[in-house]
């Protein structure tokens, strides 16, 4: 079969090759992918300008959905024919405190697909048959591949923080995570919600005004009057930084309420490079999040399920793995949302 490997550790060494089918252990399954979404992190591991260890060579993407068509001997529960999605937790070790505890997000030894172990852009996945969920009724391979990303920003907005409905949040950064928590943002009662991106966030600042967003602004500058005035001045009780980069936390720290939280999602690889002394004299919390669990993903398909997430305006392109390169560029220069990836025909 053919498949995206990144096969290097240098700018660029990504590339569509003949790579063998993947056999399965007793514990496995293997599912083939009728959708995979192409995440931000994907266009870094591109251009290697990562924060984490990459096995190379290795099959990119970690967002799918796909039928079983093997199923190990030691598998219960799950049969050929079955709509699944896999959770990004590839290998943990099962023995640390973290595991044994049902947060194996945090394991040490944790690798996700796509990076540790060989994803989706494939027509064939390997899947431990304890990462699998089944899809719902009625939700589509497409809607059900951006269950990954959607767990993101429920794990960071309702496991990691604390929202109250009735009182502003602000999300900064539009890509997909930042628009899945507007979204959960809404069903969580908060209000107004307010979402910031950068010139160039055109077209991923009118889905979030489509999606729930009151406020859908295109510099730091709009969304610190547009909080002054919707929170009198105090600020947002809660700031989620999907972005990642230094002027992201830096808005974080300007904008958060007294006694108030920001959490952050987005990854950056460069440092900070300004004084963190805001975060003392508002007494504000500076919360980390990581991935998601058993739980999270559960609790995302039943959103799905009941058309309670907005999907449509989240996937803006689709198209088969041959164009990966076109569908790295389209996330890239931010004119896509999602993009989804088929395996070749
Ligand atoms: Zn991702
Ligand atoms: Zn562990």
């Amino acid at each position: 079969m053919r498949a995206v490997v990144k096969y290097g550790q240098g700018d660029g060494e990504v590339e569509l090759r003949e790579v063998p089918e993947p056999t399965i252990g007793p514990q496995d399954v293997l599912v083939e992918t009728q959708a995979a979404g192409v995440c931000g992190s994907d266009i870094e591991m591109w251009h290697h300008d990562v924060t984490f260890r990459v096995n190379t060579p290795v099959i990119q993407g970690h967002e799918f959905s796909g039928i079983i068509r093997e199923v190990g001997r030691e598998v219960q529960g799950f049969a050929v024919g079955d709509r699944v999605v896999s959770e990004t937790a590839a290998y943990i070790c099962g023995r640390c405190r973290y595991c044994l505890t049902g947060e194996y997000n945090l394991c040490p030894e944790r690798l996700g697909f796509g990076y540790g172990t060989d994803g989706a852009f494939a027509r064939y996945v390997r899947v431990p048959a304890r990462c699998l969920h089944r899809i719902p009724e009625g939700v589509s391979f497409e809607h059900a591949a951006l269950t990954e990303p959607a767990c993101v920003a429920y794990n960071a907005l309702v496991v990691k923080s604390r929202i109250r409905p009735g009182e502003p949040v602000l999300v900064i950064g539009p890509g997909p995570i930042g628009l899945f928590c507007v979204q959960i943002a809404r069903l969580s009662g908060a209000s107004p919600i307010l979402l910031v991106g950068t010139e160039g966030d055109g077209k991923r600042l009118a889905v979030g005004r489509q999606i729930g967003a009151e406020v859908a602004v295109a510099s730091a500058e709009e969304a610190l009057a547009a909080l002054q005035e919707v929170s009198e001045g105090y600020g947002a009780p809660l700031v989620v930084d999907a972005a990642g980069n230094s002027a992201a936390l830096r808005l974080a720290l300007e904008a958060v309420a007294r006694n108030g939280q920001i959490t952050k999602i987005g990854w950056g690889p460069a440092p900070v490079g300004f004084s963190l002394d805001l975060l003392l004299t508002k007494a504000a919390t500076l919360q980390g999040t990581y991935s998601h669990t058993w739980r999270t993903w559960e609790a995302i398909l039943s959103l799905l399920k009941t058309d309670a997430l907005q999907m449509e305006p989240m996937i803006t392109h689709q198209m088969g793995i041959e164009d990966w390169e076109r569908a790295y560029r389209l996330v890239e220069s931010r004119e896509a949302v999602k993009v989804l990836l088929w395996p070749e025909g």
